[in-house]
């Protein structure tokens, strides 16, 4: 068994077929049955797009592997996906001549939870029902949801290659039954067929209409056609009778929708399909459709999610965009056919030059589709732009849920650095809200020099670093950038077009806003500066005269290419070791009373002690804990005795 990486909890209850469901399948199950029954339809939505993708992956196969190849013709190359509707039984089957399963396979799949994010899902579960339900949407539970609407359900699979026929059987509380189907059970071709037993939730989906417009509603772009057999009441006007026949009709469009011209599509037909291909609920944000002829020819069809995913930041979030070649499902996934920033993105690239058994290690150095890749970021980020200029709403929602990913790209994507610094988005301490770099640079003063940023901290504590004081004093605004990741992408984004772009925190920044009188008074506090600096030693780098400060008496500030005393801070706790412990400066306000009041009474005891609670504030301030809280305190102490 190739039960690889997933911690396999299935208890084998008798030595027969008796199992019982992995711990997180029986919670699943719970939670579906209890919080979904508001849209319980989409148990049809979720078996289909099984059937497609199961479909689609005998149809890869058969193209890329001799094995697979041999058995076209053997009733694998007609992919359809079959209902049939017993509705007096209140039974439907949902069959496909896909990859089907073996008992392995039964076992691994629909009996335990591989994925990655369903386990995420369930980590996040808060208990309340409405937000559940909207996360149930986000991950797609997939083929469990059949239980809101079975109070049993037979699984009939036989995988392509093999000959064995197995059932699984469930009533979806405890566990599940697996044997080899015999007699009539037996499959001919290779595929699944999906027994539903409704209940009594599920009885009014034994209702041929129901179906057909289930069907439309959610899969209707699915590319197999979907038949369904049921039993069809007709007028016959001669006997003035309706007149009951079984028949067999095709409920789907069956096309790929994205090849169809933009114009013929609606709203309405976007929508749907990207909740097929998505299992979202919520509508996406918006979508670019776009069609390329010349040298290369390929079609694109990306939607922005309305939410992200909440998986996004972990390492095993899969991307969702699908990649076909002349509309055959290749991969999807594939962290080839987008950049990593862009991974929010969903929909599909369908190409018309790709070959048709393209493999992973040939996808990464394919050059069409680095092309198709190129242009896709592109288009992307003009789109956004576009809607940044005409639909500011809009596009707060996009930037409320993708700024970060966005700023990731800043990091990674040279090519496309000046678009997305006019997408990414700022707090800042001139306006409310969000604002642009370009809004910024329209706001600059007549003797601003560059775009200034404080970053390292959280907002409220960025908002009152004593680093902002010149910038307030002269009106000058800074950009706050108070997420985790601001300070790793901003030190590597020198520029914004011609304007530099400079953080707060470095000791050189600001030296265009300082005033003139620092030299002379640089001068006049000399033996001071000396002083201070002899009783920290080499807890401070220098110790100078500060022309940025207004009401703080001292700050620390960093070299140009040092990580700040945060950033630091914040790579230990990640666990990194061995990073070098740069020392700060540390700058003292002339200006201030208590530094005044030093050079007026420089007694050697009070400028140790008055030394080192300048230094540790301004540590306290960056967010720097003190190496000695001990000493601190003492310190604090003993200048409190003194004071009152
Ligand atoms: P997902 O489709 O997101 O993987 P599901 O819960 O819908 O999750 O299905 C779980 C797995 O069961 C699928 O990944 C697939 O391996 C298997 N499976 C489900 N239905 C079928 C089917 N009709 N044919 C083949 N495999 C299937
Ligand atoms: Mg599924």
């Amino acid at each position: 068994m190739v039960f690889t990486s997933v911690p396999f909890l299935v208890i084998i209850e008798d030595a027969m077929s008796k199992q019982q469901f992995q711990t997180e399948v029986s919670q699943l199950l719970q939670l579906i049955v209890h919080s979904l029954y508001s849209h319980p339809e989409i148990f049809l939505r979720e078996l289909i797009s099984n059937s497609s993708d199961a479909l689609d992956k005998l149809r890869h196969l058969t193209l890329v592997d001799e094995k697979f190849k041999a058995l076209v013709g053997n009733g694998i190359d007609s992919p359809r996906i079959d209902l049939e509707l017993y509705d007096e039984k209140k039974i439907l089957s949902i069959s496909d001549t896909g990859i089907g399963m073996n008992e392995e396979d039964l076992i691994a799949h629909l009996g335990t939870i591989a994925r990655s994010g369903t386990k995420n899902f369930l980590a996040q579960l808060s208990g309340d029902a409405r937000k559940d339900s909207n996360l149930i949407g986000q991950f797609g539970v997939g083929f469990y949801s059949v239980f809101m609407v079975a109070d049993r359900v037979e699984v009939f699979s036989r995988k392509a290659g093999e000959d064995k026929t197995y059932k699984w059987t469930s009533d979806g509380k405890t566990g599940f039954e697996i044997e080899e189907a015999t007699g009539s059970d037996v499959r001919s071709t290779a595929g699944t067929t999906v027994l539903i037993h409704f209940n009594d939730e599920g009885a009014q989906y034994a209702n041929g209409w129901r179906l057909q417009e289930i069907v439309k509603k959610y899969s209707n772009h699915i590319a197999f056609p979907i038949f369904l057999t049921y039993d069809k009441s007709e007028w016959n006007a001669e006997k003035k009778e309706s007149i009951k026949s079984r028949v067999t009709e095709q409920v789907n469009a069956a096309s790929a929708m994205w090849q169809r011209p933009k114009s013929e599509l609606t709203d309405d037909d976007y929508k749907e399909f990207y909740k097929s291909i998505t299992g979202d609920w919520e509508d996406p944000l918006f979508w670019f459709h776009t069609r390329a002829e010349g040298t290369l020819e390929y079609t694109t069809l990306f939607y922005i999610p309305a939410k992200a995913p909440t998986d996004l930041y972990q390492s095993e979030y899969k991307g969702g965009i699908k990649l076909y070649v002349k509309r055959v499902f290749i991969m999807d996934d594939s962290k080839e056919l987008l950049p990593q920033y862009l991974r929010f993105v969903r929909g599909i690239i369908d190409s018309e030059d790709l070959p048709l058994n393209v493999s992973r290690e040939i996808l990464q150095q394919n050059k069409v589709l680095t092309s198709i890749k190129t242009a896709s970021v592109k288009k992307i980020l003009s789109e956004l732009k576009n809607i940044a200029a005409t639909d500011k709403d809009k596009y707060a929602q996009f930037i409320a849920e993708y700024n970060r990913p966005l700023k990731e790209g800043l990091y990674g994507d040279y090519a496309n650095r000046e678009t997305l610094l006019d997408l990414v988005r700022f707090k800042s301490t001139k306006v409310e809200g969000l604002t642009s770099l370009a809004e910024a640079k329209e706001r600059m003063q007549a003797e601003q020099k560059a775009i200034y940023y404080i970053t390292g901290g959280t907002e409220s504590m960025l908002r009152n670093s004593p680093l902002l004081e010149i910038y307030k004093k002269k009106g000058v605004e800074v950009l706050i950038l108070d997420d985790d990741i601001d300070e790793i992408v901003f030190s590597s984004v020198p520029k914004y077009g011609e304007i530099d772009l400079k953080a707060v925190n470095k000791s050189t920044t600001g030296d265009d806003l300082k005033d003139d009188s620092t030299p002379e008074k640089t001068e006049e506090l000399k033996p001071l500066l000396e002083k201070i600096k002899s009783t920290l030693g080499d807890a401070v780098k220098e110790v100078r005269a500060s022309s940025r400060l207004a009401d703080s008496p001292s700050v620390i500030v960093s070299d140009e290419d040092e990580p700040s005393a945060r950033m630091r801070h914040m790579m230990r706790a990640m666990g990194q070791k061995d990073i070098p412990e740069p020392t700060p400066t540390l700058e003292i306000n002339p200006d201030h009373e208590i530094v005044k009041k030093l050079l007026a009474n420089p007694e050697d005891a009070k400028v140790a002690d008055a030394a080192w609670l300048l230094l540790d504030q301004a540590l306290l301030l960056e967010g720097v804990p003190l190496k000695d809280p001990a000493a601190f305190v003492q310190r604090l102490n003993r200048v409190l005795n003194q004071s009152i």
